[in-house]
C-alpha cells in the first residue's frame, strides 16, 4: 500500500503542520516561519523547529504536537526527525535608539531597593546564558553597583579605540559603574551626569552581538529608568518585589512609571517567597536533620516547608489585578545569599541548588514573555517615541 502512495512534497509536511500553534505565541509554527530545513528521504521525514528562544518553556510539548500532527495527517509509515533548535528574534523593525546587534533589551527594576533585584538581574541573565543565548548584564544601579561582587568579576574595562570592551565573566559581558570606581567609593552624581553614563553604557561599550541584553536599574522611579526610556526602546520590564504589602504598594508605583513611560510590562517576580524549611535542613542541618530532609518525610505536604516570613501570593494577586504576567515565586533561600555574598551567583544554576529549579522556571516564563512582546511590537509599530 504504502509503496503506491506519493511520497510527500515539502509543501504535505507544511500542510500537515497547519493549525500547530506555539501556545505562548498561539500562532501557527508555519505562519511564524519556525519550520525549517524540510527534507524528505526514502521513508524519512526530516524538519528543524527554530523556537524564538532557546529558553523556551513548552519545547517539549511543541515537538510532541508536532510529531503528533505529522504522524497523524501523513502517516505512521515514515520515520520523523524532529529537531528543536532557536534563534532569538527582537521585535524585527528599527527604532531611534536601538542598540546595533542587541536584539532584546530588558530592564529590571524595584519599587525599593534590598528586594532582591540585582540577584534577579543576575539570575536571568545566567539563566538565559545556560540555554545557550549570548547574554549581557549592564550594571545601571550607579549608586549601588552590586552586579561585580555578585557574579566575582573585577578588572578594568579597556577601551578599543572609542569603544570600551566589556567584561566577560562566566560567558556574560558584563559592564558597571563598580569596574570603575574603588570598590568602597560612593558614588557622587547629579541627574545630568547619570544620564551620560547610562548612555555610555549602552552606546559606547562594545556589547557585539547579544540575544538578550539585562539591564539593573537602581531601586525606585528615579532617573536612570527615566534616561534609559528615553534613550532606546526597551523590549520591557521587569519588576522584582518581595510578598508583604508594604513592598507590593512600592512596586505597583515602579510598574506605574513604566506604564507612564510607555514601556512594556514583562512580569512581576515574586523574591523572598517563603523561607523552605527543607532546603535549609537538607543543606544546612545536622546529620539527622539531613536525612529526615531527604527521606520527604518531615513535611507531609511539601508546601508546608515554606515558611511565609514575607507572606506569599502578595505578587501573583497585584500582577493578576494590575493585568500583568506572573513570572514566578523565589523561595528564601540560605545558599542564594551565600553564593551572591561569595561572588558565586552563577552557581545558582548548578544541579545541586535548590534554588535552581525556581529560578529556571522564572527565566523560562519571562523568555516566553519576551517573544509574546515581539510579537506584538512587530504587529503594532511604535507611534510614539518619548525624548
Ligand atoms: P537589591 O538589588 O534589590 O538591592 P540584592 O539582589 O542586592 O537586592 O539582594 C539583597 C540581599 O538579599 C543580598 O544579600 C542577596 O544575596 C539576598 N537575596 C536576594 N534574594 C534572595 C533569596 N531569594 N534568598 C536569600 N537571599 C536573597
Amino acid at each position: 500500500m504504502f509503496a503506491n502512495r506519493p511520497r510527500p512534497t515539502e509543501a504535505d509536511v507544511l500542510q500537515a503542520l497547519k493549525g500547530v500553534q506555539d501556545p505562548d505565541l498561539h500562532r501557527d509554527l508555519v505562519d511564524l516561519g519556525m519550520i525549517k530545513d524540510i527534507r524528505i528521504h526514502d521513508r524519512t521525514i526530516s524538519l528543524t523547529v527554530n523556537l524564538t528562544t532557546p529558553a523556551c518553556p513548552l519545547k517539549g510539548k511543541i515537538e510532541a504536537d508536532v510529531r503528533n500532527a505529522l504522524t497523524s495527517r501523513l502517516g505512521a509509515d515514515f520515520h520523523y526527525q524532529i529537531h528543536m533548535a532557536a534563534e532569538v528574534r527582537g521585535k524585527g523593525i528599527t527604532e531611534k535608539g536601538d542598540i546595533p546587534g542587541v536584539k532584546n533589551v530588558i530592564a529590571v527594576g524595584s519599587g525599593k531597593g534590598g528586594v532582591g533585584k540585582s540577584t534577579m538581574a543576575a539570575a536571568i541573565a545566567y539563566g538565559l546564558h545556560a540555554h545557550g543565548a549570548t547574554v549581557g548584564l549592564m550594571d545601571a544601579d550607579v549608586y549601588g553597583p552590586s552586579i561585580p561582587h555578585l557574579v566575582g568579576a573585577g578588572g578594568r574595562p579597556m577601551a578599543r579605540g572609542d569603544r570600551i570592551q566589556p567584561i566577560e565573566r562566566d560567558g556574560l559581558r558584563l559592564m558597571s559603574m563598580g569596574f570603575l570606581l574603588e570598590p568602597e567609593r560612593a558614588v557622587v552624581m547629579r541627574g545630568p551626569m547619570l544620564h551620560g553614563i547610562v548612555q555610555q553604557f549602552l552606546h559606547q561599550v562594545d556589547w557585539g552581538t547579544l540575544d538578550y541584553l539585562v539591564i539593573d536599574l537602581p531601586p525606585g522611579t528615579g532617573d536612570v529608568p527615566l534616561t534609559l526610556a528615553q534613550t532606546l526602546p526597551l523590549t520591557g520590564a521587569v519588576i522584582v518585589c518581595t510578598p508583604q504589602e508594604v513592598a507590593l504598594l512600592d512596586a505597583t508605583r515602579a510598574l506605574s512609571m513604566f506604564r507612564q513611560l510607555k514601556v512594556p510590562i514583562l512580569g512581576m517576580i515574586e523574591n523572598m517567597s517563603g523561607f523552605d524549611v527543607a532546603a535549609y535542613l537538607a543543606e544546612h542541618g545536622s546529620p539527622a536533620a539531613r536525612q529526615l530532609a531527604a527521606s520527604g518525610r518531615l513535611f507531609d505536604d511539601p508546601a508546608d516547608a515554606l515558611v511565609p516570613i514575607f507572606g506569599t501570593g502578595g505578587a501573583r494577586r497585584t500582577a493578576e489585578r494590575l493585568g500583568v504576567p506572573f513570572l514566578g515565586e523565589i523561595p528564601l533561600n540560605v545558599s542564594l545569599r551565600e553564593r551572591g555574598d561569595q561572588g558565586r551567583l552563577a552557581s545558582a544554576f548548578s544541579p545541586d541548588s535548590p534554588s535552581r529549579a525556581p529560578l529556571m522556571a522564572m527565566v523560562e516564563a519571562l523568555a516566553a514573555q519576551i517573544s509574546i512582546q515581539n510579537l506584538k511590537a512587530r504587529k503594532m509599530p511604535k507611534l510614539e517615541i518619548i525624548g
